[in-house]
């Protein structure tokens, strides 16, 4: 038996770094483990609305990561046939708007400002090649068994926060009915050296410091930079068939460009640009969210209610998750219960009008034919301020209070 933390926390994804920072800094000690030897430069570009900024910032995160991440201008939506603008979004005034920044980063840049921070708290201890094995939750506490490669570890905590990913074995072990489910949809990625950026994609983006979605028939492709601008990020998200229990596996660029044939040669342009690269991601999502395992035993993140990347709300759901379990709980743990159910409750309703954003811009972006058309003339009468207004309460939620903005 080892020591005694008062939390455990599995997976040392963003769900987990971020809760364990939350948690220490309300005085909890917390051993995160995770199965990986290593963690991996793994992934490719996320986008981080001020709903998560808002937070990071609170945990000593968010000046650790903007030197390598990008403040863009603007996000385009783009008719992907045409390469014409069909609207754009100032994102600059984000910060005055929102109080926080919107940022674009690679996901292995979060994962390293949360790693510093967390290497900075003497109350939080990171083990890699710890597989969480099993728990076993008692009126006083949890027991979570590890395996450690060469041994079989018991440690006991208060409580155990599960933030073991999409295909958590924690949500499998409580034998829950919704677990993850193939969306239909491939993630496919790649990035370039922003030097290296075709001149037939350079030609038609507005500019190189803005997101860029471009939308049509039953795809969308997503352009951004990370890594301080010295590199283009692309996410390009397909009809596709299941290929398993996998991340970043090597993707056929001329599938990509089959599934792209009759829209622009800038997309084009990109896909051969970077053909050696492409990587595909199945798309799961769970059909609905559950946090609470048992009254010791709590999911966030992907494994609580993994979404379809259709929001650009993932990892902020994650960072969310994570303070707001921390805000809820103090260390007396009378209030426990009480305090579990309302997290529920709201994270529960959040999820669900995340989820519903997700479906909605999912339709919008992939539709075709007349529909299309009435979407183009609707994104070009509307008032760039309609479409910010529309985004108070995503991006002006606060993670650590229950309630939204207006
Ligand atoms: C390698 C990788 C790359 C990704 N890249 C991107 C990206 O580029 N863009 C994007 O939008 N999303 C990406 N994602 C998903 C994105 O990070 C998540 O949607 C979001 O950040 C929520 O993260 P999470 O912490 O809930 O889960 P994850 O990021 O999946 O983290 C889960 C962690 O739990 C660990 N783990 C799993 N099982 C166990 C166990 N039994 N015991 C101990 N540890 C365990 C895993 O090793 C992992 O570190 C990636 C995920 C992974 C794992």
């Amino acid at each position: 038996m080892k020591d005694a933390k008062h939390i455990i926390v599995a997976g040392a994804g963003v769900a987990g770094l971020t809760a364990a920072l939350a948690f220490a800094m309300k005085g909890f000690s917390v051993a995160i483990f995770d199965k990986t030897r290593e963690l991996s430069e793994v992934g490719a570009g996320l986008q981080l609305a001020p709903n998560a900024t808002r937070l990071l910032a609170r945990l000593g995160v968010l000046d650790r990561l903007i030197p390598q991440a990008v403040t863009p201008d603007a996000l385009y939506l783009i008719d992907g046939a045409k390469g014409r603008p069909l609207t754009r979004m100032g994102l600059g005034g984000a910060e005055a708007r929102w109080n926080a920044p919107y940022l674009a980063c690679h996901r292995a840049d979060l994962q390293a400002a949360l790693i510093a921070a967390v290497n900075e708290h003497a109350n939080i201890t990171l083990r890699l090649g710890a597989n969480v094995i099993s728990h076993s939750a008692g009126e006083n506490g949890v027991t979570v068994r590890i395996n450690a490669g060469d041994r079989i570890e018991e440690h006991q905590a208060k409580l155990l926060i599960a933030c073991d990913g999409v295909w958590s074995a924690r949500r499998a072990a409580a034998e829950l009915r919704q677990s993850a489910a193939f969306t239909g949809h491939i993630a496919w990625r790649a990035s370039l050296a922003t030097e290296a950026l075709p001149q037939e994609f350079l030609a038609v983006l507005p500019d190189t410091n803005s997101v860029s979605a471009w939308l049509g028939r039953g795809a969308h492709f997503i352009a951004y930079p990370v890594k301080a601008g010295k590199s283009f990020n692309f996410v390009a998200v397909t009809k596709g068939s299941d290929p398993g229990r996998e991340w970043s596996a090597k993707g056929d660029s001329i599938k990509l460009a089959v599934a792209f044939s009759g829209w622009h040669p800038a997309i084009h342009a990109v896909i051969r640009a970077a053909a050696e690269q492409w990587t595909h991601w199945p798309l799961f999502e769970m059909r609905s969210s559950r946090f609470i395992i048992d009254e010791r035993t709590i999911l966030l993140g992907d494994a609580a209610h993994a979404m379809t990347p259709f929001a650009a709300q993932g990892a902020a759901m994650a960072i969310e998750d994570a303070c707001a379990l921390a805000a809820a709980l103090t260390v007396e743990e009378a209030d426990w219960p009480a305090a579990l159910a309302r997290f529920d409750e709201e994270r529960t309703k959040r999820i669900a009008r995340v989820a519903r954003r997700g479906s909605w811009n999912r339709f919008a972006y992939h539709t075709a034919g007349p529909l299309a058309l009435g979407r183009n003339m609707l994104l070009r009468a509307r008032s760039p301020e309609r479409f910010l207004a529309d985004l108070d309460w995503l991006y002006g939620y606060d993670g650590t209070g229950f309630g939204e903005a207006a």
